[in-house]
Protein backbone atom coordinates (compact mmCIF):
# COMPACT_ATOMS: atom_id res chain seq x y z
CA UNK A 1 0.00 0.00 0.00
CA UNK A 2 1.32 3.82 -0.63
CA UNK A 3 1.72 5.87 2.70
CA UNK A 4 2.90 9.22 2.11
CA UNK A 5 2.82 12.06 4.28
CA UNK A 6 2.92 15.99 4.42
CA UNK A 7 5.13 17.18 7.72
CA UNK A 8 5.22 20.76 7.70
CA UNK A 9 6.39 22.74 11.05
CA UNK A 10 4.62 25.27 12.18
CA UNK A 11 6.85 28.12 11.76
CA UNK A 12 5.23 30.50 9.72
CA UNK A 13 2.95 31.10 7.44
CA UNK A 14 1.83 28.16 5.07
CA UNK A 15 4.33 28.65 1.95
CA UNK A 16 3.22 27.98 -1.74
CA UNK A 17 6.54 25.63 -2.51
CA UNK A 18 5.04 23.69 1.37
CA UNK A 19 1.61 23.45 -0.62
CA UNK A 20 2.92 22.18 -3.79
CA UNK A 21 4.38 19.27 -1.78
CA UNK A 22 0.86 18.71 -0.50
CA UNK A 23 -0.58 18.16 -3.44
CA UNK A 24 1.68 15.84 -4.85
CA UNK A 25 1.64 13.48 -2.23
CA UNK A 26 -2.47 14.02 -1.76
CA UNK A 27 -2.46 12.94 -5.65
CA UNK A 28 -0.11 10.17 -4.71
CA UNK A 29 -2.25 8.95 -1.73
CA UNK A 30 -5.68 9.24 -3.77
CA UNK A 31 -4.56 7.09 -7.35
CA UNK A 32 -4.60 3.72 -4.81
CA UNK A 33 -8.10 2.55 -3.31
CA UNK A 34 -5.80 2.16 -0.08
CA UNK A 35 -3.10 5.27 -0.41
CA UNK A 36 -3.00 7.46 2.46
CA UNK A 37 -1.94 10.91 2.93
CA UNK A 38 -0.90 11.47 6.76
CA UNK A 39 -0.16 15.04 7.83
CA UNK A 40 2.14 15.42 10.71
CA UNK A 41 2.86 18.72 12.43
CA UNK A 42 6.26 19.13 13.29
CA UNK A 43 6.16 21.06 16.54
CA UNK A 44 9.24 19.76 18.58
CA UNK A 45 10.82 22.98 17.88
CA UNK A 46 8.86 24.86 21.13
CA UNK A 47 10.40 28.10 20.48
CA UNK A 48 9.96 28.64 17.17
CA UNK A 49 6.03 26.67 16.77
CA UNK A 50 3.00 28.68 17.32
CA UNK A 51 -0.47 27.33 17.45
CA UNK A 52 -1.69 29.49 14.70
CA UNK A 53 0.51 28.33 12.22
CA UNK A 54 -0.61 24.67 12.78
CA UNK A 55 -4.25 26.42 12.09
CA UNK A 56 -3.45 28.32 9.18
CA UNK A 57 -1.54 24.87 7.52
CA UNK A 58 -4.10 23.29 8.85
CA UNK A 59 -6.82 25.68 6.88
CA UNK A 60 -5.50 26.07 3.96
CA UNK A 61 -4.63 22.14 3.51
CA UNK A 62 -8.34 22.48 3.90
CA UNK A 63 -8.81 25.09 1.27
CA UNK A 64 -6.70 23.40 -1.73
CA UNK A 65 -9.13 20.28 -0.73
CA UNK A 66 -7.20 17.80 1.88
CA UNK A 67 -8.93 17.64 4.79
CA UNK A 68 -10.34 15.53 7.38
CA UNK A 69 -13.71 13.33 6.28
CA UNK A 70 -11.76 12.26 2.78
CA UNK A 71 -10.93 8.46 3.04
CA UNK A 72 -7.61 9.03 2.03
CA UNK A 73 -6.40 11.64 4.59
CA UNK A 74 -5.03 10.57 8.18
CA UNK A 75 -3.84 12.76 11.08
CA UNK A 76 -2.85 15.17 11.68
CA UNK A 77 -0.76 13.93 14.19
CA UNK A 78 1.29 16.10 16.23
CA UNK A 79 5.55 15.45 16.61
CA UNK A 80 5.49 16.49 19.88
CA UNK A 81 3.70 13.69 21.10
CA UNK A 82 5.91 11.28 19.55
CA UNK A 83 9.04 11.99 21.88
CA UNK A 84 9.06 8.88 24.13
CA UNK A 85 9.65 6.95 20.63
CA UNK A 86 12.44 8.95 19.65
CA UNK A 87 14.19 8.67 22.95
CA UNK A 88 13.76 4.70 22.83
CA UNK A 89 14.95 4.90 19.29
CA UNK A 90 17.73 6.89 20.63
CA UNK A 91 18.85 4.74 23.13
CA UNK A 92 18.11 1.61 20.89
CA UNK A 93 20.52 2.67 18.81
CA UNK A 94 22.87 3.21 21.64
CA UNK A 95 22.36 -0.54 22.92
CA UNK A 96 22.96 -2.03 19.56
CA UNK A 97 25.97 -0.02 19.09
CA UNK A 98 24.66 2.41 16.26
CA UNK A 99 25.27 5.42 17.92
CA UNK A 100 27.72 6.28 20.98
CA UNK A 101 28.09 9.52 23.68
CA UNK A 102 29.88 12.06 23.30
CA UNK A 103 31.12 14.91 25.53
CA UNK A 104 33.20 17.32 23.59
CA UNK A 105 32.51 20.52 23.53
CA UNK A 106 32.21 23.05 20.04
CA UNK A 107 35.10 24.58 21.20
CA UNK A 108 37.32 21.47 21.32
CA UNK A 109 36.46 20.29 17.94
CA UNK A 110 37.55 23.19 16.42
CA UNK A 111 40.62 23.05 18.05
CA UNK A 112 41.66 19.38 16.76
CA UNK A 113 40.67 20.26 13.45
CA UNK A 114 44.07 20.55 12.39
CA UNK A 115 42.79 20.13 8.48
CA UNK A 116 39.79 21.22 6.27
CA UNK A 117 38.21 18.32 7.32
CA UNK A 118 34.78 19.30 8.11
CA UNK A 119 32.32 18.21 10.92
CA UNK A 120 32.87 15.87 13.94
CA UNK A 121 36.48 13.64 14.23
CA UNK A 122 35.41 10.91 15.84
CA UNK A 123 37.14 11.86 18.88
CA UNK A 124 34.38 10.21 21.32
CA UNK A 125 34.00 6.59 18.60
CA UNK A 126 36.06 3.82 20.42
CA UNK A 127 35.82 5.98 23.82
CA UNK A 128 32.99 4.21 25.16
CA UNK A 129 31.35 6.58 27.08
CA UNK A 130 28.02 5.98 29.06
CA UNK A 131 25.34 8.35 28.69
CA UNK A 132 25.04 11.30 31.40
CA UNK A 133 25.07 15.15 31.53
CA UNK A 134 26.64 17.08 28.58
CA UNK A 135 26.82 14.25 25.94
CA UNK A 136 25.63 13.99 22.92
CA UNK A 137 24.11 10.86 20.93
CA UNK A 138 26.35 10.39 17.66
CA UNK A 139 25.32 8.17 14.77
CA UNK A 140 28.28 6.40 14.04
CA UNK A 141 28.13 6.32 10.02
CA UNK A 142 29.94 3.23 8.90
CA UNK A 143 33.32 3.41 7.47
CA UNK A 144 34.12 3.36 3.87
CA UNK A 145 31.47 3.15 0.74
CA UNK A 146 28.71 5.46 -0.11
CA UNK A 147 25.09 5.33 1.02
CA UNK A 148 23.04 5.57 -2.68
CA UNK A 149 19.66 7.33 -2.98
CA UNK A 150 17.60 5.81 -5.29
CA UNK A 151 15.79 9.43 -5.90
CA UNK A 152 12.58 9.07 -8.50
CA UNK A 153 13.31 12.73 -9.61
CA UNK A 154 17.05 12.88 -9.64
CA UNK A 155 17.89 9.07 -10.52
CA UNK A 156 21.28 7.59 -8.23
CA UNK A 157 22.72 10.18 -5.76
CA UNK A 158 25.81 8.96 -4.22
CA UNK A 159 26.89 10.37 -0.80
CA UNK A 160 30.46 9.08 0.14
CA UNK A 161 30.63 8.08 3.74
CA UNK A 162 34.09 10.15 4.62
CA UNK A 163 31.69 13.09 3.69
CA UNK A 164 29.24 12.06 6.50
CA UNK A 165 30.21 13.11 10.02
CA UNK A 166 29.21 11.44 12.60
CA UNK A 167 26.09 13.13 13.27
CA UNK A 168 24.48 14.19 16.34
CA UNK A 169 20.77 12.10 16.61
CA UNK A 170 19.72 13.37 20.71
CA UNK A 171 21.37 16.43 22.49
CA UNK A 172 22.75 16.25 25.63
CA UNK A 173 19.39 17.16 27.28
CA UNK A 174 17.93 13.86 25.53
CA UNK A 175 16.08 15.65 23.11
CA UNK A 176 15.93 14.17 19.47
CA UNK A 177 17.17 16.49 16.23
CA UNK A 178 15.09 16.64 13.28
CA UNK A 179 16.91 13.78 11.18
CA UNK A 180 15.84 11.30 14.08
CA UNK A 181 12.53 12.14 14.75
CA UNK A 182 11.57 12.57 11.49
CA UNK A 183 12.79 9.18 10.45
CA UNK A 184 11.27 7.15 13.42
CA UNK A 185 7.93 9.11 13.06
CA UNK A 186 8.00 8.51 9.16
CA UNK A 187 8.82 4.56 10.43
CA UNK A 188 6.18 4.69 13.21
CA UNK A 189 3.27 5.65 10.35
CA UNK A 190 4.75 3.58 7.89
CA UNK A 191 5.39 5.64 5.20
CA UNK A 192 6.68 3.98 1.83
CA UNK A 193 7.57 7.10 -0.16
CA UNK A 194 8.72 10.67 1.05
CA UNK A 195 8.22 13.26 -1.31
CA UNK A 196 9.56 16.40 -0.16
CA UNK A 197 11.70 19.90 -0.98
CA UNK A 198 15.10 19.81 -2.29
CA UNK A 199 16.50 21.74 0.17
CA UNK A 200 16.27 18.04 2.75
CA UNK A 201 18.31 15.77 0.30
CA UNK A 202 21.46 16.63 1.94
CA UNK A 203 19.21 15.02 5.03
CA UNK A 204 18.73 11.64 3.16
CA UNK A 205 21.89 10.00 3.26
CA UNK A 206 21.83 10.51 6.69
CA UNK A 207 17.76 9.40 6.84
CA UNK A 208 18.34 6.47 4.87
CA UNK A 209 21.11 5.18 7.53
CA UNK A 210 19.28 5.89 10.37
CA UNK A 211 16.03 3.91 8.40
CA UNK A 212 18.19 0.91 7.87
CA UNK A 213 19.84 0.48 11.63
CA UNK A 214 16.30 0.36 12.60
CA UNK A 215 15.83 -2.12 11.01
CA UNK A 216 13.68 -0.83 8.06
CA UNK A 217 13.55 -0.56 4.60
CA UNK A 218 13.60 2.73 3.39
CA UNK A 219 11.03 4.79 1.68
CA UNK A 220 11.61 5.30 -1.97
CA UNK A 221 12.48 8.98 -2.02
CA UNK A 222 11.60 11.75 -3.83
CA UNK A 223 12.80 15.49 -4.10
CA UNK A 224 11.26 18.28 -5.61
CA UNK A 225 12.74 21.23 -7.09
CA UNK A 226 13.03 24.87 -5.71
CA UNK A 227 10.45 27.15 -7.04
CA UNK A 228 12.09 30.63 -8.12
CA UNK A 229 11.15 34.00 -8.51
CA UNK A 230 11.40 35.82 -11.89
CA UNK A 231 15.22 36.37 -11.21
CA UNK A 232 15.73 32.86 -10.54
CA UNK A 233 16.15 32.98 -7.20
CA UNK A 234 14.96 30.78 -4.45
CA UNK A 235 11.16 32.16 -3.26
CA UNK A 236 12.28 33.62 -0.01
CA UNK A 237 9.51 34.77 2.27
CA UNK A 238 11.15 38.16 3.04
CA UNK A 239 11.90 38.70 -0.46
CA UNK A 240 8.52 37.09 -2.49
CA UNK A 241 4.48 36.46 -2.10
CA UNK A 242 4.53 33.19 -0.33
CA UNK A 243 2.03 32.88 2.07
CA UNK A 244 -0.59 31.16 0.31
CA UNK A 245 -3.17 32.85 2.12
CA UNK A 246 -2.38 35.99 0.63
CA UNK A 247 -3.17 34.57 -2.76
CA UNK A 248 -6.91 33.47 -1.05
CA UNK A 249 -7.29 37.17 0.30
CA UNK A 250 -6.56 38.65 -3.40
CA UNK A 251 -9.17 36.48 -4.59
CA UNK A 252 -7.75 33.69 -6.10
CA UNK A 253 -9.84 30.43 -6.74
CA UNK A 254 -8.71 27.33 -4.44
CA UNK A 255 -8.78 25.56 -7.91
CA UNK A 256 -7.10 27.89 -10.00
CA UNK A 257 -4.34 27.76 -7.39
CA UNK A 258 -4.22 23.89 -7.21
CA UNK A 259 -4.02 24.03 -10.93
CA UNK A 260 -1.44 26.33 -10.69
CA UNK A 261 0.82 24.53 -8.37
CA UNK A 262 0.70 21.24 -9.99
CA UNK A 263 2.46 22.58 -12.74
CA UNK A 264 5.53 23.42 -11.17
CA UNK A 265 7.64 21.02 -11.98
CA UNK A 266 5.14 18.77 -13.59
CA UNK A 267 2.89 18.75 -16.58
CA UNK A 268 0.36 16.32 -17.85
CA UNK A 269 1.39 15.81 -21.04
CA UNK A 270 -0.02 17.22 -24.20
CA UNK A 271 -0.56 21.49 -24.35
CA UNK A 272 -3.28 21.66 -22.08
CA UNK A 273 -2.52 23.56 -18.97
CA UNK A 274 -5.62 24.49 -17.86
CA UNK A 275 -6.88 21.08 -16.49
CA UNK A 276 -8.93 20.49 -13.08
CA UNK A 277 -8.00 18.19 -10.51
CA UNK A 278 -10.01 15.75 -11.24
CA UNK A 279 -8.19 15.14 -14.12
CA UNK A 280 -5.02 15.49 -13.25
CA UNK A 281 -5.13 13.46 -9.90
CA UNK A 282 -4.89 10.53 -11.74
CA UNK A 283 -2.19 11.27 -14.48
CA UNK A 284 0.24 12.37 -11.75
CA UNK A 285 3.62 10.38 -11.60
CA UNK A 286 6.33 11.85 -9.80
CA UNK A 287 9.14 10.07 -12.05
CA UNK A 288 7.93 12.55 -14.55
CA UNK A 289 8.89 15.69 -12.41
CA UNK A 290 11.32 17.60 -13.64
CA UNK A 291 14.67 18.13 -11.25
CA UNK A 292 15.25 21.64 -12.83
CA UNK A 293 13.82 24.74 -10.89
CA UNK A 294 10.50 25.88 -10.95
CA UNK A 295 9.32 29.39 -11.97
CA UNK A 296 6.91 30.66 -10.13
CA UNK A 297 4.92 33.19 -12.36
CA UNK A 298 2.58 35.14 -11.10
CA UNK A 299 1.44 36.62 -13.96
CA UNK A 300 0.38 33.39 -15.50
CA UNK A 301 -1.02 32.35 -12.36
CA UNK A 302 -3.26 35.61 -12.14
CA UNK A 303 -4.44 34.71 -16.21
CA UNK A 304 -5.57 31.07 -14.77
CA UNK A 305 -7.17 32.41 -12.15
CA UNK A 306 -9.50 34.70 -14.49
CA UNK A 307 -9.96 31.48 -16.46
CA UNK A 308 -11.47 29.83 -13.75
CA UNK A 309 -13.33 32.79 -12.73
CA UNK A 310 -15.24 32.63 -16.30
CA UNK A 311 -15.76 29.09 -15.92
CA UNK A 312 -17.82 28.92 -12.60
CA UNK A 313 -21.60 29.20 -12.92
CA UNK A 314 -23.01 32.99 -12.97
CA UNK A 315 -24.20 32.41 -9.55
CA UNK A 316 -21.95 30.35 -7.70
CA UNK A 317 -19.60 33.30 -9.25
CA UNK A 318 -21.99 35.77 -7.10
CA UNK A 319 -21.83 33.33 -3.81
CA UNK A 320 -17.82 33.63 -4.19
CA UNK A 321 -17.70 36.63 -4.01
CA UNK A 322 -19.60 37.77 -1.59
CA UNK A 323 -16.73 37.73 1.10
CA UNK A 324 -15.26 40.39 -0.40
CA UNK A 325 -18.44 42.70 -0.74
CA UNK A 326 -19.03 41.90 2.93
CA UNK A 327 -19.59 45.41 4.68
CA UNK A 328 -16.96 44.90 7.31
CA UNK A 329 -14.39 44.14 4.42
CA UNK A 330 -15.43 46.68 1.52
CA UNK A 331 -15.82 50.15 1.86
CA UNK A 332 -19.28 51.32 1.42
CA UNK A 333 -22.35 51.53 4.09
CA UNK A 334 -23.58 48.27 5.13
CA UNK A 335 -27.31 49.22 4.77
CA UNK A 336 -26.42 50.49 1.07
CA UNK A 337 -25.50 46.68 0.05
CA UNK A 338 -27.85 45.56 -2.11
CA UNK A 339 -27.23 41.38 -3.72
CA UNK A 340 -29.99 41.61 -5.79
CA UNK A 341 -28.19 44.50 -7.21
CA UNK A 342 -25.00 43.03 -7.22
CA UNK A 343 -26.41 39.62 -8.79
CA UNK A 344 -27.83 41.72 -12.00
CA UNK A 345 -24.33 43.48 -12.86
CA UNK A 346 -22.51 40.65 -11.42
CA UNK A 347 -22.13 39.17 -15.45
CA UNK A 348 -20.57 41.85 -16.16
CA UNK A 349 -17.95 42.03 -13.80
CA UNK A 350 -17.25 37.99 -14.34
CA UNK A 351 -16.30 38.64 -17.71
CA UNK A 352 -13.44 41.03 -16.75
CA UNK A 353 -11.84 40.22 -13.54
CA UNK A 354 -9.07 38.32 -12.93
CA UNK A 355 -8.99 38.15 -8.87
CA UNK A 356 -12.40 37.93 -7.18
CA UNK A 357 -10.66 41.04 -4.98
CA UNK A 358 -11.02 43.16 -7.99
CA UNK A 359 -14.68 43.15 -7.88
CA UNK A 360 -15.28 45.25 -5.18
CA UNK A 361 -13.20 48.87 -7.38
CA UNK A 362 -15.73 47.79 -9.87
CA UNK A 363 -18.60 47.84 -8.35
CA UNK A 364 -18.16 50.01 -5.26
CA UNK A 365 -20.20 52.79 -7.25
CA UNK A 366 -23.29 51.06 -6.97
CA UNK A 367 -22.66 50.80 -2.96
CA UNK A 368 -20.82 54.30 -2.00
CA UNK A 369 -23.02 57.10 -1.31
CA UNK A 370 -20.62 58.85 -3.94
CA UNK A 371 -18.17 57.43 -6.30
CA UNK A 372 -14.21 57.46 -4.88
CA UNK A 373 -11.97 59.85 -5.58
CA UNK A 374 -9.43 59.96 -7.47
CA UNK A 375 -7.73 63.41 -8.84
CA UNK A 376 -5.85 61.36 -11.70
CA UNK A 377 -9.20 60.07 -13.24
CA UNK A 378 -11.10 63.17 -12.90
CA UNK A 379 -8.06 65.13 -14.67
CA UNK A 380 -7.84 62.93 -17.58
CA UNK A 381 -11.84 62.12 -18.23
CA UNK A 382 -12.30 65.87 -17.63
CA UNK A 383 -10.53 67.94 -20.58
CA UNK A 384 -10.89 71.65 -20.54
CA UNK A 385 -14.03 72.56 -22.99
CA UNK A 386 -14.89 68.82 -23.26
CA UNK A 387 -15.64 67.59 -19.58
CA UNK A 388 -17.80 70.37 -18.04
CA UNK A 389 -19.75 70.82 -21.44
CA UNK A 390 -19.98 66.97 -22.12
CA UNK A 391 -21.37 66.72 -18.38
CA UNK A 392 -23.75 69.85 -18.71
CA UNK A 393 -25.36 68.62 -22.30
CA UNK A 394 -25.70 65.13 -20.62
CA UNK A 395 -27.54 66.17 -17.76
CA UNK A 396 -30.04 68.02 -19.78
CA UNK A 397 -30.36 65.13 -21.89
CA UNK A 398 -31.15 62.80 -19.10
CA UNK A 399 -33.63 65.07 -18.05
CA UNK A 400 -36.23 64.32 -20.66
CA UNK A 401 -38.53 62.23 -18.96
CA UNK A 402 -39.15 60.66 -22.62
CA UNK A 403 -36.00 59.08 -22.53
CA UNK A 404 -36.25 55.38 -21.81
CA UNK A 405 -33.46 54.33 -19.13
CA UNK A 406 -32.40 51.50 -20.22
CA UNK A 407 -28.36 50.93 -21.29
CA UNK A 408 -29.11 50.66 -25.57
CA UNK A 409 -31.49 54.11 -25.11
CA UNK A 410 -28.81 55.96 -22.99
CA UNK A 411 -26.30 54.96 -25.34
CA UNK A 412 -27.50 56.45 -28.39
CA UNK A 413 -28.48 59.27 -26.01
CA UNK A 414 -25.48 59.75 -25.26
CA UNK A 415 -24.30 59.44 -28.69
CA UNK A 416 -26.21 62.25 -29.97
CA UNK A 417 -25.69 64.75 -27.09
CA UNK A 418 -21.38 63.66 -27.81
CA UNK A 419 -22.02 64.25 -31.44
CA UNK A 420 -23.20 67.64 -31.02
CA UNK A 421 -20.33 68.43 -29.26
CA UNK A 422 -18.27 67.42 -32.17
CA UNK A 423 -16.95 63.98 -30.00
CA UNK A 424 -16.97 60.49 -30.64
CA UNK A 425 -18.41 58.02 -28.25
CA UNK A 426 -15.22 56.92 -26.33
CA UNK A 427 -14.54 61.03 -25.78
CA UNK A 428 -17.76 61.69 -24.69
CA UNK A 429 -18.43 59.13 -21.95
CA UNK A 430 -15.58 59.84 -20.63
CA UNK A 431 -16.36 62.56 -18.67
CA UNK A 432 -20.10 60.76 -17.65
CA UNK A 433 -18.13 57.72 -16.24
CA UNK A 434 -15.74 59.47 -14.14
CA UNK A 435 -18.79 61.81 -12.72
CA UNK A 436 -20.56 58.52 -12.12
CA UNK A 437 -18.25 55.85 -10.83
CA UNK A 438 -14.92 57.65 -9.61
CA UNK A 439 -13.28 56.11 -12.49
CA UNK A 440 -11.98 55.95 -15.87
CA UNK A 441 -12.16 52.39 -16.44
CA UNK A 442 -14.99 50.03 -15.05
CA UNK A 443 -17.60 48.12 -16.41
CA UNK A 444 -19.34 49.13 -19.73
CA UNK A 445 -21.10 52.28 -18.66
CA UNK A 446 -24.98 51.97 -20.16
CA UNK A 447 -25.74 49.18 -18.06
CA UNK A 448 -23.95 50.39 -15.13
CA UNK A 449 -26.25 53.65 -15.51
CA UNK A 450 -29.39 51.96 -15.70
CA UNK A 451 -29.01 50.39 -12.50
CA UNK A 452 -28.02 53.12 -10.72
CA UNK A 453 -31.09 54.80 -11.88
CA UNK A 454 -31.55 58.37 -13.16
CA UNK A 455 -31.86 60.14 -10.20
CA UNK A 456 -28.68 59.13 -8.65
CA UNK A 457 -27.13 59.51 -11.87
CA UNK A 458 -28.35 62.83 -12.25
CA UNK A 459 -27.17 63.68 -8.77
CA UNK A 460 -23.86 62.60 -9.48
CA UNK A 461 -23.87 64.57 -12.68
CA UNK A 462 -24.77 67.72 -10.58
CA UNK A 463 -22.52 66.97 -8.24
CA UNK A 464 -19.56 67.40 -10.36
CA UNK A 465 -20.44 70.01 -12.16
CA UNK A 466 -21.13 71.85 -8.59
N1 LIG B 1 9.36 19.50 9.01
C1 LIG B 1 10.17 19.42 7.85
C2 LIG B 1 9.95 20.66 7.02
O1 LIG B 1 9.07 21.41 7.25
C3 LIG B 1 9.76 18.18 7.11
C4 LIG B 1 10.70 17.68 6.11
C5 LIG B 1 10.24 16.40 5.48
O2 LIG B 1 9.25 16.45 4.75
O3 LIG B 1 10.81 15.37 5.76
O4 LIG B 1 10.68 20.96 6.13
Amino acid sequence: SVRVRFAPSPTGMFHVGGARSALFNWALARQRPDGRFVLRIEDTDAARNKPEWTEGIIRALGWLGIKEGDPHFEGPYFQSTYAGKHREAAEQMFKDGRAYYCDCTREQVQERRDNPHLGYDGFCRDRGLEPGPGRALRFRVPEGGPTVVDDRIRGRVEFEHSAIEDFVIARADGSPLFVLANVVDDVEMRITQVVRGEEHLSNTPKQQLLWEALGHTPPVWAHLPVIVNEKRQKLSKRRDKVALESYQDEGYLPEAMVNYLMLLGWAPGGDREIMPWEEMEPLFDISDVNSSSAFFDEKKLRAFNGEYIRMLPEPEFVERCLPWLRPEEAPWPAENFDTKAFATIAPLAQSRVALLGEIVPNVDFLFLDRPVEDERSWNKAMKPGVGKEMLTAALDRFDDRDLAWEAAELKTALEETGARLGLKLGKAQAPVRVAVTGRTVGLPLFESLELLGRERVQERLRAALA
